[in-house]
């Protein structure tokens, strides 16, 4: 019995919220009766789908439903962040059943890292009472560029001594799970596109903001991968004249010019917050970003004006990057988008409005994701289940 076979059926019966009957998965499948028969018996030998009731029709015997057992599998994502670290626990059908953050100080050397999210990984299974078996593996969001065949983070900014880091294999080694990693803002996508219901006509761009920024590309339902798995470093883009100095040399560069590290140093400067600020305390940076935000909801004049230049330049880079990519839309998220989102919104809507390129052919939707800081953990986790239960990678992780 083809893997493929198996997984295309697993992934029907997914889908369907009513769950599928054997007849109509023949129907939809075009495969045998003998074979659907055989699938089916098979993926109940394994637990994952259940006979949920009874559908009587006109003729003939009743037919029996089939539906996935949400709790027959689980998937942990992690997302490692300079200024933070969330894990999450995915059951079968992509519901978050627990969460946990650790405090930005768990974030140190490569080795403590590991050996601390390790520790974390098993408090959330074990907190669960989830059977060590029925985790498929864990998937790991770090900032990018990354070694996508290696499975390493290579130089992350603003993770003090990180410099090559085999993650995936440390991880694993720590573990004992299979792990994959990826780019923070491809997991991002990857979690928007389980929420669209992983649908084929799908096609956006993901801006990410995190400590840094970053972006994805969703195509025709798949995040694109380019050469190196590398797609959306786009923290050099240009904002156009003046701007802060980036590290680069250049000013006004996308990352200076929306990094909350740089927003909450201005702001210092401008007198908005108090200082002194030490800007490698990356949990005062955080409560600063957070502070920043309130103050101008409050009707703070200055620290509105301040987020309304930052937004301003990141809509000089969401037009570059809607004008090369003919997207249907843009989705923003990441750790640090739900502060200062709705505010970012309004001025993206006015400045892009008459801007698009393909402004007259489609409209392109600006939108903020729904699902919040913990999104990349999120991605991370759904990254696991695609293996899983994907029919492209055959759904070998679930025999
Ligand atoms: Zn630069």
């Amino acid at each position: 019995m083809s893997a493929f076979n198996q997984a295309v059926v697993l992934d029907l019966i997914r889908r369907s919220e009513a769950g599928m009957s054997r007849v109509e998965l023949i129907g939809a499948t075009g495969l045998s009766t003998q074979t659907v028969s055989n699938i089916a018996r098979r993926l109940l030998d394994l637990g994952l789908i259940v006979e949920s009731g009874k559908v009587h029709v006109p003729q003939g015997k009743p037919r029996t439903t089939l539906t996935i057992d949400p709790k027959s599998r689980y998937a942990v994502g992690a997302h490692l962040d300079p200024s933070v670290l969330t894990f999450v626990l995915l059951d079968l059908a992509g519901t978050v059943v627990h969460r946990k953050h650790l405090p930005v100080e768990a974030v140190a050397g490569p080795e403590e890292t590991v050996d601390k999210i390790a520790t974390a990984i098993e408090e959330l299974i074990s907190e669960t009472d989830t059977p060590r078996e029925r985790v498929l593996g864990v998937g790991i969001a770090a900032p990018g560029p990354i070694e996508f065949d290696q499975g390493a983070v290579v130089g992350p900014p603003m993770l003090i001594g990180w410099k090559r880091v085999e993650l995936r294999e440390s991880l694993g080694k720590a573990t004992g799970y299979p792990v994959f990693l990826d780019k923070d803002s491809a997991a991002a996508a990857h979690a928007e596109l389980w929420v669209r219901d992983n649908r084929s006509d799908e096609n956006f761009a993901f801006v990410y903001l995190g400590s840094g920024v970053g972006a994805a590309v969703v195509m025709n339902g798949e995040v694109v991968r380019g050469s190196s798995n590398n797609v959306g470093e786009i923290g050099h883009f240009s904002t156009g004249d003046g701007g802060r100095v980036c590290g680069c040399g250049r000013t006004g560069c996308l990352g200076v010019s929306v990094m909350p590290v740089q927003l909450v140093n201005d702001s210092v400067n401008r007198g908005i917050l108090q200082g002194p600020l030490d800007t490698a305390d990356l949990r005062q940076v955080t409560d600063h970003f957070h502070k920043l935000a309130s103050l101008a909801d409050a009707g703070d004049e200055k620290a509105g004006a301040l987020l309304h230049e930052a937004a301003g330049r990141l809509a000089r880079a969401v037009e570059d990057i809607a004008n090369l990519l003919d997207v249907d839309g843009i989705v923003f998220g990441g750790p640090s988008w739900p502060p200062i989102g709705d505010r970012y919104l309004e001025v993206l809507h006015a400045a892009l409005a008459n801007r698009l390129a393909m402004g007259m052919i489609h409209e392109v939707e600006l939108l903020g994701s729904a699902l919040g800081e913990d999104i990349t953990a999120v991605g991370a986790a759904c990254i696991v289940l695609d293996h899983a239960l994907s029919p492209r990678s055959g759904g070998l992780m679930l025999e």
